[in-house]
């Protein structure tokens, strides 16, 4: 008998934990921390699991909502195999040490993470040298290849197109076959190959328990957004003020930089822009991008005219008719745009003008993108550009909805800056796309399919569309349990 346990995810966005249980052997699918004002008290809270039963640990991807609980488990005494992509691992690795030094951090002072902004009051989880122990752990695995973990117990990880190094895993156990999506990208629209399946891939699936975070939404045309995108940056540049772009540090960040990158060898961008990047995670996310190019579309298909990625040749000359090229290498890097380390560096950004500023975090509740946004907020001509999703209860969320005032840091700023969201840059599949990925699988007679990772008004309505396919759907609460 197989047994699937649901931690996380359930009926929420974060928090992503799945138990697979069997006389076998037990698999825990990712250990992810719930995120948000409401729910981060449940990361403190004991495992619900004895780690000594588990026996390994697979990781979709390297997003904290996925992989930020880690070395919770080893901390609680775990010592086995946790399996990932290279670039997960990479990305794990510097976000578990960001994580685990910010709440050793706050035990002091109420400091900020780029990769989890913590409450004063919220307790230490883990410190560094729990994280080190977790990343000791980390085995790496290639897309596509199948590893035993035993007499009838192998897994797969096949590509997702979220972000760098994201996987959904196919899983076989007594003959049951399992498939968990992890978090699902967008198709053509990123600049990481989109999810496939793997050609040789003819299982049928008993259960297949997948994302549906928007379930029921289609997103709107990036085409039609990067213009505006690149209307609001020329006006505020001719203008004198500054564009400043709150953003994740890992892939929001890299795929923003290549759009800016496109627009500047391109000509769309006013010439006389400076772009600065002041966020040491993103820029080691930024390394990470670049060292695993071959994991990252050589075309990317989201401009009108293609841009080229051409490994190790510079093709500049022959595509100078059409659109915009450079190699691997230089995919990341153009002459205007500048990375900054130090703090101090980053407070004389204030004497900047005809800037673009990108740092962290993405919905402007702590980090250094705070400074730039009191320091431009009251200036008509700056402008404020949101790319990412905005939680209740944060700064982003306030301007976005058209608040004329806000404290920052306990002072009053009068909105004067322009202030504009875009959400077509999401790294998730919309309705279309979740359809797409489910049904490049074979299913059983009996086959279930389990929608996690989303608010539940999102899911009931991808539930009713799989329904009316004669598909059989649940949508488990956390705590439930389903048997296989
Ligand atoms: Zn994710």
């Amino acid at each position: 008998m197989v047994n699937i346990k649901f931690f996380g995810a359930a009926q929420t966005v974060t928090g992503s934990c799945y138990l697979i249980e069997s006389e076998i052997g037990n698999i825990l699918i990712d250990c992810g921390m719930f995120q948000g004002k409401e729910i981060e008290y449940k990361n403190a809270l004991p495992l619900q699991f004895d780690v000594k039963k588990i026996n390994a640990v697979l990781l979709t991807h390297a997003h904290m909502d996925h992989s930020g609980m880690l070395p919770k488990l080893t901390k609680a005494g775990y010592k086995g195999k946790i399996y990932m992509t290279p670039p997960t691992s990479a990305l794990a690795t510097e976000l578990l040490l960001d994580s685990a030094k910010i709440q050793e951090m706050k035990q002091n002072e109420n400091k900020y993470s780029e990769s989890m902004p913590l409450s004063l009051n919220s307790p230490i989880i883990y410190d560094t040298l729990d994280a080190i122990n977790t990343i000791k752990l980390f085995n790496s695995c290639k897309f596509d290849e199948e590893i035993s973990l035993g007499k009838d117990i192998s897994f797969k990880f096949m590509r997702s197109g979220h972000i760098l190094g994201a996987a959904s895993i196919s899983i076989s156990i007594l003959g049951k076959n399992i498939l968990f999506s992890g978090d699902i990208g967008r198709v053509n629209q990123s600049i990481v190959i989109p999810f496939t399946k793997n050609m040789d891939d003819e299982k049928e699936y008993n259960c297949i328990i997948m994302e549906s975070l928007y379930g029921g939404k289609i997103h709107p045309s990036k085409n039609e957004e990067l213009a505006v995108f690149y209307d609001k940056i020329n006006y505020t540049i001719k203008n004198y003020g500054n564009v400043i772009i709150p953003c994740f540090a890992v892939h929001r960040t890299q795929e923003i930089i290549e759009i800016l990158h496109y627009g500047y060898i391109n000509k769309l961008i006013n010439k006389d822009v400076q772009i600065f990047l002041d966020s040491p995670l993103a820029q080691k996310a930024t390394k990470i991008y670049t060292s695993f190019s071959s994991y990252l579309m050589k075309y990317n298909k989201i401009y009108k005219s293609s841009i080229n990625y051409n490994d190790g040749v510079d093709i500049r000359e022959e595509n100078e008719k059409g659109g915009a090229v450079s190699n691997y290498e230089n995919r990341f890097q153009f002459d205007v745009f500048k990375t900054i380390n130090h703090s101090k560096q980053s407070l004389r950004l204030k004497n900047k003008k005809q800037s673009i500023i990108i740092a962290g975090s993405g919905m402007a509740d702590g980090g250094r993108i705070v400074s730039h946004i009191a320091n431009n907020i009251a200036d008509h001509n700056s402008s404020i550009l949101f790319v990412g999703f905005q939680a209740e209860n944060t700064l982003g969320r306030a301007l976005v909805e058209g608040s004329t005032k806000v404290f920052i840091k306990d002072k009053s700023y009068s909105v004067k800056a322009n202030i504009h969201k875009f959400s077509s840059f999401s790294g998730h599949a919309d309705n279309d796309e979740l359809q797409q990925w489910l049904s490049m699988f074979n299913k059983s007679n009996n086959c279930k399919v389990v929608l996690t990772h989303s608010e539940v008004q999102n899911s009931t309505i991808f539930a009713k569309e799989l329904k009316e396919k004669n598909i059989d759907v649940y949508i488990p609460t956390e705590g439930d349990s389903i048997i296989i």
